[in-house]
C-alpha cells in the first residue's frame, strides 16, 4: 500500500482474535463468535461479555492509536469552529469511496463549502437521493456534481464476479446486495445525471452534471448528459 501504511499493524503479530478477524474477515474485531449486541440505554462498560476482548480503559482498539493521535493534532490547530452545516459554495459533490479522491481538494474548496455522498462507484441511489433532498431544501446545495473517476473497481467487474470473488476469498455469499457495478462508466453517468435531474422532489432549479474524474492526471472531464 502507498506509504507503507498498514491498516491492521498489529495484528500480524497477534494470536489472537484481531488477527483472526484481518485474516478471516470477521465484522467486529472485538468479538469473538457471533455477532454483539450493543449495549443500549447508560453504557456501563463493566457489563459487555467476556466474549468482548482487547478492549482498553479508553474503548480505543490500539488499532486506532494513529487516528486519535492525529486527530488530537488536528484539534490543537483547529480553524473551523466558525463554520455552519450549511455549504457555503452551494456545491454536493456525488463521488465513489476510492481512496485517491480528495472531494474538496479536486474542485478547490474547503471545509465549510461543498456537501460529499461517497458511495461505491458514485452511483445515484435512493440514499444519495434522500440525502440531496435534505442538502438543497436546508442545507444551501444548489448544483450536484456527479463525480466517479477512472480506473474504478466497481467498472471492471460485473455483480457476478464481484459476488463469485468474495464468496471465493471469503466464503460469504453477498448475493442479497446489489453492488450496481458499472458496465459503461458515460452511459451509468448519464443515467445517474438524469436521475437527479427527474426526481420530483427535488428543486426545479437544481443544476446537476457528470464528470469523470481521472485518477492519474487529477483532471475532471466532463460528460455531456444531455444526450
Ligand atoms: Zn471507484
Amino acid at each position: 500500500m502507498g506509504r507503507g501504511f498498514d491498516p491492521h499493524p498489529r495484528s500480524a503479530r497477534l494470536n489472537g482474535p484481531v488477527a483472526q478477524w484481518s485474516e478471516q474477515g470477521t465484522h467486529n474485531p472485538l468479538v469473538v463468535g457471533s455477532i454483539p449486541t450493543w449495549p443500549t440505554g447508560n453504557f456501563d462498560q463493566n457489563s459487555l461479555s467476556e466474549e468482548v476482548i482487547n478492549v482498553p480503559s479508553s474503548n480505543k482498539p490500539a488499532e486506532f492509536d494513529d487516528i486519535f493521535a492525529a486527530n488530537q493534532a488536528f484539534a490543537n490547530s483547529f480553524e473551523h469552529s466558525h463554520l455552519t452545516g450549511t455549504a457555503t459554495r452551494g456545491l454536493a459533490i456525488v463521488t465513489c469511496m476510492d481512496s485517491r479522491i480528495s472531494p474538496l481538494a479536486v474542485v478547490g474548496m474547503q471545509a465549510g463549502d461543498a456537501k460529499i455522498l461517497r458511495n461505491a462507484g458514485a452511483r445515484v441511489t435512493d440514499d444519495v437521493l434522500r440525502t440531496l433532498v435534505l442538502a438543497t431544501y436546508l442545507l444551501g446545495v444548489k448544483r450536484v456534481l456527479v463525480m466517479p473517476h477512472t480506473d474504478c473497481r466497481m467498472a471492471k467487474n460485473n455483480e457476478a464476479e464481484i459476488h463469485a470473488m468474495i464468496d471465493e476469498q471469503h466464503g460469504v455469499d453477498t448475493r442479497s446486495i446489489e453492488f450496481r457495478t458499472v458496465d459503461d462508466q458515460q452511459s451509468a453517468l448519464i443515467s445517474d445525471v438524469t436521475r437527479i435531474r427527474t426526481f420530483p422532489l427535488l428543486p426545479k432549479g437544481l443544476v446537476v452534471v457528470g464528470a469523470i474524474y481521472d485518477v492519474a492526471t487529477g483532471l475532471l472531464n466532463s460528460v455531456d448528459c444531455n444526450a
